[in-house]
């Protein structure tokens, strides 16, 4: 298997050392994945006419991410600048937070007694630009200029969110030398505590901590692309870890910033996003919220409803810079419909994500 895998490597190392036309680049890429599905080196299957390909086998190939989400039944994938979300069962997707439309649904199939996430083949050759190149470009996720080329390098591939829960031993301390950045993220709630609205209406569809958790665990997986950057969950499931073990947490790991997300609930009346920070002289912190507030409402498409200067227990019991970030507002039916689309995941996500590049950015 690992053999097969350098064998095509090579191949396709060859291919791009010999051209240095994009266009040329990516027809030839598009004939050398057409031979390996001839040659049955990637795993297709073919159902009411349509081929479906193996996207985890494709993905890795072109050493792309995906990672699935057994929970949501989602397919989470960033390969070649582009941003994919499927969804199981699903015929439809969404390529860089656009909704888009596929011929058939995409699907699990057990094939020579492995699981894969099977997709049409013609769908993800297009999502992935490798061919009809003459078409209109397709938006570009914008990432953080200065580091969007790390994320494209990285090699990495799961079958699962994986992320392990923090041991808080020195061993573990002393493998934090190894990164430039320390990053907390929190999702709020968790466990008994669903979070808002505590009453009033929720028109969100879900309890607040599964919509915090949603976010966290996106913005977990593009943070974990940086060799740079190692990040800390203190929660990855439905569990409640205490205020004062998230603040211990990231007080111990002497993280360079704690992300708690949130939320929130009041009158029917009330949306948008505001984002929380704990700072007694107002100077330095206010600074990093704004970077926090601007992308975030830039991304979800959420209303400004500006900073909040507060001493919540997670902001005044954490040693270093803190953001609270109050997304959208469950209670609210503009709000609520806006977190209940698919593409919210993706597009807050990106907003938190990109605001913490920016931010760290600006504590170098
Ligand atoms: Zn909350």
């Amino acid at each position: 298997m690992q053999y097969r895998k350098i064998i095509i490597v090579f191949i396709l190392f060859t291919f791009f050392t010999t051209l240095s036309n994009a266009q040329d680049k990516n027809s030839i890429l598009e004939t050398t994945i057409h031979n390996l599905v001839r040659d049955q080196v990637l795993t297709t299957s073919l159902r009411d006419g349509e081929t479906f390909i193996s996207t985890d086998e494709l993905i890795d190939l072109l050493e792309g991410d995906i990672t699935f989400d057994s929970t949501s039944q989602e397919v989470y994938i960033l390969c070649k600048n582009t941003f994919i979300l499927l969804s199981i069962d699903e015929s439809f997707a969404y390529v860089n937070g656009t909704y888009t439309a596929m011929d058939a649904p995409t699907q699990l199939e057990v094939i020579d007694d492995k699981t894969h996430i099977m997709t049409p083949i013609n769908f993800m050759l297009d999502a992935l630009q490798i061919r009809d190149l003459s078409d209109e470009p397709m938006f570009e996720v914008p990432l953080h200029p200065t580091l969007s080329e790390d994320i494209m390098s990285e090699q990495t591939t799961e079958d699962v969110i994986d992320v392990q829960l923090p041991l808080t031993d020195e061993e573990e301390i002393d493998g934090n030398k190894n990164y430039e950045y320390i990053i907390v993220i929190d999702p709020g709630h968790g466990g008994n505590d669903p979070g808002k609205p505590n009453d009033g209406e929720n028109y969100a569809g879900m309890d607040e901590k599964v919509a915090n958790l949603n976010l966290a665990l996106i913005v977990n997986e593009l943070l974990s692309q940086h060799d740079e950057i190692k990040v800390y969950m203190t929660r990855t499931d439905d569990t409640y870890p205490t205020l004062k073990e998230r603040c211990n947490l990231a007080n111990e790991m002497e993280a360079d910033l704690f992300i708690s997300i949130h939320h929130n609930s009041f009158a029917p009346i009330v949306n948008g996003t505001e984002t929380y920070y704990y700072d007694p002289e107002n100077e330095t912190l206010v600074t990093l919220a704004n970077i926090m507030q601007k992308n975030v409402t830039a991304y979800a498409g959420t209303k400004d409803r500006g900073l909040r200067n507060e001493s919540k227990y997670v902001l005044s019991h954490t040693d270093m810079p803190a953001l609270l970030i109050e997304v959208a507002y469950m209670s609210s039916p503009i709000d609520g419909q806006l977190i209940q689309a698919p593409e919210y995941k993706i597009h807050s996500s990106l907003g938190i994500y990109n605001g913490i590049l920016e931010i760290l950015e600006t504590l170098k």
